[in-house]
């Protein structure tokens, strides 16, 4: 019988067919640039939500100029709704909207059918690993927060680099390099062998919400008197903690899925609620939170400005031509460099054969030969060998 889908899995494909939407129409706005056309539609906004790193700058821009930047600005907007979520339900965001969250959840899936016993990383490398993605979050933040001017930020946010990223994004993927193809299907391999991988040792913005989360007062909670110990909540949890041997998760790794909550066969031994278990939080109630702040937060920058970017179509069109012409000449360029290395590994062939007949030639005349005595004569006369 087929399984219906948890609350958390309509919204995560919700969302993931809001991402598959704007993703086509992105592809299709610059496809229709490469060919020098003018799109017939609008860009669509919501592909800056992976632009985290222009809604770093973004922010930093917003706290020293109390505004919203021009460029990308629905990065930024989309930025605030994920952090403010993580105040009202930690990583939710992880477990409920995240693209990357929901293909995890597949392989996760897929891990379960392929192994008994899941493979688990050795406690010290666990957390050796577990560090990276905070070193990683913490480095881009001190140096846009602590490092970087305030021009630097603004010179940045206008640059070519910050205006057109969406489209290099685009380009990313659309002309992976083998070594980035590479890398993605390591990770995904390594991700079907070790339970969210990426989202648990590598991904900057995980880490993120999980230190705004512990500033969250919703927490899963657990009641030992009303739990049995059958550790179904430890087995089903993606973060790998140990439920039941806790009364309050407090892991930067709680994913606020409620799998835990879902899976215990005891009614009111785990509820995740805020403050101490009084106020409990359904998977009802978090699509309606995750759907509300988004409706909410994305309606008020579209109703004040703050979300179309102030790039026109015209300067899109500029920029596409101008890597287009850019791309002609380098391929040009790449074809002379061939032609000449090639005119040089020809010579290189005939120095070495002429060399090689020449050589081949003195020793054929230093040879004596019985077909040929006078010539073993002379050659002796030649060389002065009586
Ligand atoms: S503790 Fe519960 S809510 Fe948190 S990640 Fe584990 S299963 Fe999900
Ligand atoms: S699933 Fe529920 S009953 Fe079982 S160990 Fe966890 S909290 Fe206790």
């Amino acid at each position: 019988m087929k399984r219906k889908w948890s609350p958390r899995q309509w919204v995560q494909h919700l969302f993931l067919g809001i991402v598959l939407f704007s993703g086509i129409r992105f592809y299709l706005f610059v496809a229709n640039l490469e060919k020098g056309i003018m799109p017939g539609f609008h860009r669509p906004d919501s592909v800056d939500a992976f632009l985290p790193i222009s809604a770093l700058l973004g922010l930093r821009h917003l706290i020293s100029n109390q505004t919203i930047p021009a460029i990308h600005p629905a990065g930024l907007v989309i930025f605030l709704i994920v952090c403010g979520s993580a105040l009202l339900v930690r990583r939710g965001f992880c477990a409920w909207v995240c693209p990357v969250g929901l293909l995890s959840d597949y392989l996760d899936t897929l891990n379960a059918k392929m192994f008994r016993h899941p493979p688990v990383m050795p406690r010290w490398l666990d957390l050796t690993l577990g560090i990276i993605k905070y070193v990683v979050a913490a480095f881009f933040i001190f140096q846009i927060f602590f490092v970087m001017p305030n021009a630097g930020v603004d010179g940045f946010l206008n640059s070519t680099a910050n205006r057109f990223a969406d489209i290099k994004m685009l380009w990313f993927f659309t002309h992976i390099t083998p070594v980035a193809l590479g890398v993605i299907c390591v990770l995904v391999v390594l991700s079907l062998f070790f339970r969210r991988f990426w989202c648990r040792y590598l991904c900057p913005y995980g880490a993120l919400l999980a230190v705004i989360g512990l500033f969250s007062p919703a927490r899963v909670h657990r009641n030992p008197d009303r739990c049995v110990g059958c550790k179904k909540c430890d087995h089903h949890c993606p973060g790998l903690i140990a439920v039941s041997r806790k009364t309050t998760i407090r892991s930067p790794e709680c994913l606020a899925c409620l799998r835990c909550v879902s899976q215990c066969p005891e009614k009111g031994a785990l509820s995740f609620s805020y403050f101490s278990g009084k106020t409990g939080i359904s998977p009802e109630v978090m699509t309606g939170i995750f759907l509300v702040i988004f409706s909410l937060g994305i309606g008020a920058a579209m109703l004040t400005g703050h979300w179309q970017t102030h790039i026109s179509a015209d300067q899109y069109l500029a920029f596409t031509a101008q890597h287009r012409t850019a791309q002609a000449f380098n391929r040009r360029a790449a074809l002379s460099q061939a032609d000449a290395a090639e005119m040089q590994r020809i010579m290189i062939r005939m120095r070495k054969q002429k060399e090689k007949s020449l050589s081949a030639g003195l020793h054929e005349e230093a040879r004596p030969t019985r077909a040929d005595p006078s010539h073993d004569g002379k050659k002796r006369q030649g060389l002065g060998l009586h």
